[in-house]
Formats: C-alpha cells, structure tokens, sequence
C-alpha cells in the first residue's frame, strides 16, 4: 500500500467509523462501540496513536510496580505474611492493569478468568516459593527489592500477549532486544529467530533472564510473504 492508500484508507475508515459511532451511540451500546473501536485499532487503520497510548502505559505500570514492590521489601523484614499479601495484591492489580492497557479497554469477565488461571496463578506460586526462601533465610531488603522487581516480566510479557489477541493476516511481529544493562542470549536469540506470527515465540520479560529487567519489545509489521510462510510452517506443524 502507498502512502496516498493508507491516507485514503484510513480516512474512509474514520468516516465510517463517525457513522457507525453516531449510531451505536444511538443505540446506547458501549459494549459494541469498545468492540468496534478494538476492530478498527487491530485493521491497523487507526493504530499510531492508540499504540503509543498504549506502550506509554505498560512502561509507567511497570515502572510504579517497580517502586511499589521495592517499598514492600521493607515490610518483609518485619513481618512476612503482611509482605506476602501485599505483594499479592500487587502483582494481580499489576497484570490485571497491564492486560486491560493492551486491550484498550475494560477486560471481560472471561478474559479475567483466563488470566486469573493462567499468569496470576503462575506468579503466585512462585510468590510462595519466595516466601518460603524468606523464612528459611533471612534475606536484605536489597535482595529482597531486586528479587520482587523480577515480577514485573510477568506483566511486560502478558502486555504483548493481550495486544497480539487478535492477528490481522498478513501480519508478522519481530522482537528488538534491548536490556537494560547487557542484552541476555535468549533475547539476542528471540531478536535473530524472528519475525514471528501474533501471539507466538518469544515474550519479552519471559524468555528474558533478567525478567523484570528486560526492556525488549515486539513490533508488529505487515510482511505478507513472512506471515505466509510462517503460518504454512505452523499448519504442517499441526499436522
Ligand atoms: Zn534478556
Ligand atoms: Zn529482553
């Protein structure tokens, strides 16, 4: 597509898209309308700015989770199942709040659930073992806040997984490995076995050794032959 067939394209889409809003507002259906905006967002026609919206987001949240577990350390030196809960608040209201800003909108129940099931689970057990470290060692508040800020892969990863939900063909994601203090291999690996189709291979934050720490990002790009190539490799993979 030209740039004169973007620009056409998207100026169609925004005029639809008033239409279709002047009518689902109408209609009083806010439901519709945050479908119909997530629609337009994954078409690619509206995404520039609602993207950059977006990563600003997961980096603030990630940042206040950063200092809000760092503060808890202090409590797990005085009593350790305050520090447990608390932490457990933080990390559920971290990845529920990362996963809402990759949707670009409130979560609906079901989606809730899955994550409830899947990442928040997984994060709690580890949050157990930690526990259980604790109280068999008494640990600096050092270690303690260093330790507590590797959760914050966990959101970083879950951030891109809800963003690539919904893969729009012809699409394909390459993953820019950027640490914060000396790339790990398995990000330097994730970054050369690219690109890969939405929602598979590597994550940033998971596949990280630095977890928390890890400052990667997938980019989304429209690669036709890529993405063909690579969903017929998945088709005879399924098969
Ligand atoms: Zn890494
Ligand atoms: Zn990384």
């Amino acid at each position: 597509m030209t740039e004169e067939e973007k620009k056409q394209a998207r100026d169609q889409a925004l005029w639809f898209g008033w239409l279709s809003i002047a009518i689902l507002v109408a209609m009083g259906d806010s439901l519709a309308l945050q479908i119909f905006f997530s629609q337009l967002r994954h078409d690619h026609l509206v995404s520039d700015a609602f993207d950059s919206v977006q990563e600003q987001a997961r980096e603030t949240l990630q940042t206040d989770f950063e200092r809000i577990v760092e503060e808890l350390a202090r409590i797990a030196q005085i009593n350790i199942p305050d520090w447990e809960r608390q932490m457990a608040n933080a990390i559920e209201g971290y990845l529920i709040a990362q996963a809402t800003a990759a949707r670009g909108r409130a979560l609906l129940p079901s989606e809730l659930l899955e994550i409830e099931r899947d990442q928040i689970a997984t994060q709690m057990d580890y949050l157990a073992g930690f526990r259980q470290d604790l109280e068999s060692e008494p640990r600096t508040e050092d270690y303690i806040s260093s330790r507590s800020k590797l959760y914050a892969g966990a959101g970083r990863a879950l951030w891109y997984r809800i963003a690539e939900m919904d893969a729009p063909d012809g699409w394909v994601v390459d993953y820019h490995s950027v640490d914060d203090s000396g790339t790990c291999s398995p990000c330097v690996s994730a970054e050369s076995d690219g690109p890969y189709l939405f929602g598979h291979g590597p994550f940033p934050g998971e596949v990280c050794l630095g977890r928390g720490r890890c400052r990667c990002q997938r980019q989304p790009r429209f690669d036709l032959a890529a993405w063909e190539a690579l969903s017929a490799e998945r088709l005879d993979f399924a098969a």
